[in-house]
């Protein structure tokens, strides 16, 4: 399988990369031309609290609508864009919308609303994460307290150290850290305990689970106890039918996400989906 690495800003390419590698740099190409033209934009998916069954929050998710107005899933984009490196510009981007959308919520009243933010390793790993952080906080004004960081549990494998420092800079700002996709890593138990992660989200993959076999509600249950254990939030991502919303509840899973109960949609319909869903 072709590989490419990134030096120092240059891309390096080894033989037999052949379309592969030209299709990825097709769209790198076309990614920034849309990051030019505003092709991206976020989405907002709504998290629910499943006792009472009202939003608590919401994770934005980037989009790419080419302007044939076709899209491009962020499967398929995310990985060139931190190829490329442009994902930092893009990451930056995310995290000023969002933030805005959460200073817009708060003016609507609902002030009891996070905002979710997806943050790549490679953003991650950026010498200047930490100042884009307080710079984007500072400029929207949205309330750090507010605001959760999503990353995933092979973030952490590389520099187990250097990760915590970060981890621990980033909750200094007030800002929560969630550990997305929980379950397809292979971080060991205390490993997870020295991250302080605020949240676990189970990974879609065992909701789906819980339903097909008997023993398939096993890793779900399994990560609930450990959040409380450890004194996590934890939230069940891909929810899809009520009986896995009954299931995670009778489990003791306090918070869901799903398209249940919402697909990710617009800030216009975002606004007045709370308007219609939302406590003030
Ligand atoms: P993720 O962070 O785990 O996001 C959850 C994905 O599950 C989203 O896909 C969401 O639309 C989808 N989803 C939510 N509820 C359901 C459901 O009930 N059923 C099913 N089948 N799917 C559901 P999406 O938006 O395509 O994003 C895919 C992945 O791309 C995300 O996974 C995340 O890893 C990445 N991503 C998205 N936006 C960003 C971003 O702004 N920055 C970075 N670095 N990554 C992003
Ligand atoms: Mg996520
Ligand atoms: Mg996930
Ligand atoms: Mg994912």
């Amino acid at each position: 399988r072709a590989k490419l690495l990134q030096r120092s800003g240059h891309f390096y390419f080894s033989r037999n990369m052949g379309v592969d590698i030209r299709e990825r740099v097709r769209t790198m190409h076309a990614l920034r031309s849309a990051l030019e033209d505003r092709e991206l934009f976020v989405v907002y998916q709504p998290q629910i609290d499943l006792t009472t069954r009202r939003p608590v929050g919401a994770e934005a998710l980037l989009r790419w609508r080419t302007k044939d107005g076709s899209f491009i899933p962020p499967d398929r984009f995310i990985p060139i864009a931190e190829y490329s490196g442009l994902i930092i510009e893009i990451g930056e981007q995310v995290m000023r919308d969002a933030c805005l959308e959460l200073v817009q919520l708060n003016a609507l009243g609902f002030r009891d609303f996070t905002i979710s933010i997806n943050v790549s390793q490679v953003q991650f790993r950026h010498p200047r994460f930490l100042d884009t952080l307080h710079k984007v906080l500072a400029e929207t004004g949205a309330p750090a307290g507010r605001v959760e960081l999503e990353i995933t549990e092979s973030i952490a494998m590389e520099d187990p150290d250097a990760l915590i420092r970060l981890l621990e800079q980033i909750k200094q700002t007030g800002v929560s850290i969630a550990i997305d996709d929980f379950g397809t890593g292979f971080s060991s138990l205390s490993y997870l305990q020295r991250l302080h992660a605020d949240r676990l989200k189970i990974d879609r993959a065992f909701v789906t689970e819980i339903t097909h076999s008997q023993r398939g509600s096993s890793i779900a249950e399994m990560v609930i106890q450990l959040g409380r254990n450890l004194g996590m939030s934890v939230i069940a991502e891909g929810v899809e039918d009520e009986r896995q919303a009954s299931i995670l509840s009778a489990l003791g899973c306090p918070l869901a996400q799903g398209y249940l109960f919402a697909r990710p949609m617009t800030v216009d319909q975002l606004r007045t989906w709370m308007n219609n869903n939302g406590a003030r």
